[in-house]
């Protein structure tokens, strides 16, 4: 048995399957199919059998590119990612090494729905993405809508919504953008890239949309994908499928996808809001100001770690309690940092929801103090648009005009609860 072999056992009684990843002293180290690496002792392994050798060490992949010309040109722009990924069979561990090319080798069921135009942005997994990369990324976005129906840009799933969101304000754009990822790396039989791929591509290439969206499954199991709003969207769930989730108002489409032995036999679109059309707009508004921080509130959270944290930045975003609110010590820190022209922005850690600046005595104050209570914006939506905000506009006044302002649908008028799953 050799590392990278796909292998069957029994322990205990219980059959396993996985990749055999190496042997350590007395255990065995297999990546089973839950994507956990797990050790077991070599005298209670059982039976085990070779389904297949594995090819160890990057897979080769002849990229010749033969797409239909009557698709439409859709623009592939890869960021990184678990879709970018794939498992390293020597270490068990996922890197993220697939190139734009890599992925539309390995799902060439793409080429019936589009004629994607390659764009390697970068390749690195999004807990590492900055907001500088943000605008570089809206840049490539920008030049690829120039010249194609769409674009899908790939993504790590852990800050994708962070990046929707400031792409939702750097871009106005009547054609769709739409960001998508995997769950499972690109390279394991139980991948969620290949729907989550092709569903995006469909959107970018053939629907009535515009703006920007992330484009996930719907539910556990492939079929469906949720086309949700850049600015209303969160990731939900460390590793459901559906970790996307809409907040406070309905996904913008589904696409139902049903493929059979890498051939499609069936993609449609349902289209739930038709508020989001396609249209000509195309302008590239790119600003950004790394200078601004967010910040979650918690009981006993101290003064000094408050106050450096307000002081240290050009505008901050406060995730309070509830309606908003912060404990009462800390509020004059507020109004010191609002008098030395640091924005502070009130968000709610109930994710769901708006925040409220009249209902208790405590948001009374902290509105007197200068916080700015941002309606019912999610606290990574509010990040991103401040980013942006302050990265064109220094004055606080100007700036809460901004942040108020319900640009790519950020601001909901009455906020809903609808858990996509359960639809
Ligand atoms: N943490 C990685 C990222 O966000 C992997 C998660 C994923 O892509 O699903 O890029």
């Amino acid at each position: 048995m050799e590392p990278g072999d796909e292998v069957e056992f029994y322990w205990r009684g219980a059959r396993k399957k996985g990749v055999f990843i190496k042997e350590e002293g007395k255990y065995l180290i297999f990546k089973l199919e839950n994507g956990y690496n797990v050790g077991f002792p070599k005298d209670e392994i059982e039976n085990i059998k070779i389904i297949s050798k594995r090819h160890v060490g990057k897979p080769k992949f002849h990229y010749k590119p033969e797409f239909r010309e009557d698709l439409p040109l859709v623009g592939l722009a890869a960021t990184g990612g678990t879709i970018s990924a794939r498992v390293d069979y020597i270490t068990g561990a996922v890197t993220s090494e697939f190139t734009v090319e890599d992925l539309v080798n390995t799902f060439p069921e793409m080429r019936e729905v589009a004629r994607p135009k390659l764009k390697q942005i970068s390749n690195i997994f999004s807990e590492n993405m900055v907001p500088s990369l943000w605008k570089d990324i809206a840049r490539e976005i920008y030049d690829l809508l120039k010249e194609t129906e769409g674009v899908v840009v790939t993504h790590g799933t852990d800050t994708m919504h962070y990046t929707s969101s400031y792409l939702s304000f750097a871009i106005e754009t009547g054609k769709p953008v739409v960001l998508t990822g995997a769950q499972r790396s690109s390279d394991r039989p139980s991948s969620d890239a290949a729907y989550n791929l092709i569903s995006s591509l469909y959107v970018a290439g053939h629907s009535p949309l515009g703006g920007v969206f992330v484009c996930m499954h719907a539910s556990s199991s492939d079929g469906r994908n949720a086309v949700h709003l850049g600015t209303r969207v969160r990731k939900m769930h460390t590793s459901r499928r559906d970790t996307f989730q809409s907040i406070g108002r309905d996904p913008v489409a589904f696409v139902d996808l049903e493929m059979r032995k890498g051939k499609i036999d069936r993609i449609d679109l349902e289209v739930l809001d038709p508020s989001f059309s396609r249209g000509d707009k195309l302008n590239l508004r790119n600003y950004v100001n790394e200078n601004v921080g967010l910040v979650k509130y918690y009981p006993g959270m101290k003064r000094e770690i408050f106050e450096r944290f307000l002081f240290s930045h050009e505008g901050v975003i406060i995730e309070g309690t509830g309606f908003g609110h912060i404990r009462e010590e800390l509020i004059p820190i507020i109004e010191q940092a609002t008098h030395s022209n640091v924005f502070v922005g009130i968000t709610s850690q109930t994710i769901w929801g708006r925040t409220h600046p009249h209902v208790y005595s405590t948001a009374v104050r902290m509105a007197e103090a200068g916080a700015v209570f941002l309606e019912d914006m999610l606290p990574e939506t509010a990040f991103a648009k401040l980013v942006w905000v302050m990265g064109f506009e220094k004055d606080l006044e100007k700036i809460k005009e901004h942040m108020l302002t319900n640009y790519a649908g950020e601001i909901t008028e009455r906020s809903g609860i609808t858990w996509i799953s359960s639809l």
